[in-house]
């Protein structure tokens, strides 16, 4: 069983997902964009069965503390566990500490991303402890956005502010800054296509099977099908 547990990290209210394979005690974290203490918690205590960073893009909300995770793995006596992101983004991680200049907030706050160890290219599998996964390409909020998709899976995600707990089996997908509740990733930050925003969603996210739980990286769940149906942004696309 997938254990999928949500830290929400800075500001920005952002969804930190800490994901446990039970079967095996491998761990996965995706886009920790802040709340170390907090991720670690949700890891049990420790980063020592950390096996794969996954980072969606490389907004600050996302990636500012991949590095201090990491950093944090290796103390807790892991080998420096796989950050796997795309290759588009590699200004975008490099630069990552200019980000909070144009919000205000002080660059201290995040570190820029190294550069990752497994590089996502669409389509790609991987399997965390006995789960697979498959990465998708999906670009249009930033050049080089991943989602990351369980086909078949069963799951606990664990109670979050606004979501009960929820125990399942099917497909998950964790949709990052491309899709969320009635809504979707905005395209006004550099590098940012809506065109291509919305060709992400039609040909990579509203494919997948309507039953689908999409975990955003703000708010709350909701399926493929439900979105389909409703979101103003794309319904009917
Ligand atoms: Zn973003």
């Amino acid at each position: 069983m997938l254990i999928v547990k949500t830290v929400s990290v800075t500001p920005f209210e952002q969804n930190a997902r800490v994901m446990t394979d039970d079967a095996t005690g491998a761990q996965a974290v995706i886009d920790p964009g802040g709340g170390v203490k907090d991720i670690i918690a949700a890891l049990g205590g420790s980063a020592s069965r950390l096996d794969f960073v996954f980072l969606t893009h490389a907004h600050m909300d996302h990636g500012g503390k991949v590095e201090e995770l990491l950093s944090r793995a290796q103390l807790d006596g892991r080998a420096r566990p796989k950050l796997v992101a795309h290759v588009a983004e590699t200004r975008m991680r490099a630069g990552l500490r200019e980000q909070p200049l144009f919000f205000g907030l002080s660059a201290g706050e995040f570190d820029t991303v190294p550069e990752p160890d497994i590089y996502a290219e669409d389509a790609m599998v991987l399997t965390l402890g006995s789960v697979p996964l498959q990465l998708f390409h999906a670009p249009g909020h930033s050049p080089g956005h991943i989602v990351l998709y369980f086909p078949a899976c069963d799951y606990l995600l664990e109670r979050t502010d606004w979501d009960d707990e929820e125990r399942g089996s099917g497909p998950l997908l964790f949709a990052g800054d491309v899709l969320f509740a009635g809504s979707v990733g905005r395209t006004d930050l550099p590098g940012g296509d809506s065109a291509e925003l919305t060709r992400s969603i039609r040909e990579k996210i509203f494919v997948l099977p309507a039953e689908t739980i999409v975990l955003s990286g703000h708010g709350p769940n909701t399926t493929i099908g439900r979105e389909k149906k409703t979101n103003p942004f794309v319904r009917g696309q």
